[in-house]
């Protein structure tokens, strides 16, 4: 039998249930989202993938066993802070929400924690492996702290309106950083080494505006610690059909 991944961390973690879940390792209900529900998504930047180009895989095989019932269930509460998420995002839905960016955030920590438990997050340096704090963070009310932590940019404004997810890690020669989420034109970015945090176009934008023909449309992001990297308090989306 696999192996469930918290039972490395048991003094935090708690003790394991009795049985391995096979899971997917990108909670279900946001794959539906970034897929338009049409179960199919597209991805860049899997271990798996020798080339970048972007390959359609059905939502039903992203599953792996690497928790067990229990710890995964104790996970599951982040799932709808990131379909909310997605929901806003997603190009042609029209809804103003609001969503807790500390769940969000533990949502992308438990995704990345995931990835990499299951042998599907691409490393270019070899021995590259998650740091401990990081699951201590996912296993414990504590949320990351500068200069740690879930920031959010746009390399365009206007949308891409695929089905894509892209996930690749920002590295010099000796270690990898972070890894940058992006989806739907937006970037979700969680570096964990201090190293080279000068990246002015990642914030945490205390709302994001979408601007569509139907007029705007606005997701508050609720801060546990308020934190913001940038004056700057929105990010501006501009949906054009
Ligand atoms: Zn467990």
């Amino acid at each position: 039998m696999k192996e469930c991944f918290a039972s490395r961390f048991s003094l935090i973690a708690g003790e394991c249930g009795s049985t391995i879940s096979k899971e997917h390792y990108i909670s279900e209900a946001v794959l539906r989202e970034i897929s338009w529900n049409t179960n199919i998504v597209e991805i860049a930047g899997a271990g798996w993938q020798p080339t970048p180009e972007p390959k359609s895989i059905g939502i039903g095989s992203m599953v792996s066993k690497i928790l067990c019932d229990k710890h995964n269930n104790g996970l599951t509460s982040y799932d709808a802070a990131a379909k909310s998420f997605f929901q806003f995002l997603r190009p042609r839905s029209r809804l103003n929400t609001s969503v807790d960016g500390s769940n969000l955030e533990k949502w992308f920590l438990k995704t990345l924690i995931g990835l990499y438990e299951s042998k599907v997050l691409k490393s270019p340096v070899p021995g590259f492996s998650l740091q401990n704090e990081l699951y201590a963070h996912l296993f414990q009310e504590s949320t990351l702290t500068f200069p740690m932590g879930l920031t959010i940019a746009t390399s365009t404004p206007t949308f891409n309106m695929g089905t894509e997810l892209v996930v690749g890690p920002y590295f010099n020669e000796r270690e990898v950083f972070s890894y940058v989420f992006k989806i739907f034109s937006v970037e979700i970015h969680l570096p964990f080494l201090a190293l080279n945090l000068s990246y002015p176009q990642y914030f945490r934008p205390l709302h994001i505006l979408k601007r569509t023909k139907d007029g705007d449309f606005k997701m508050e992001l609720n801060w546990k610690n308020g934190m913001t990297l940038r004056p700057e308090t929105y990010l501006l989306l501009i949906e054009n059909e």
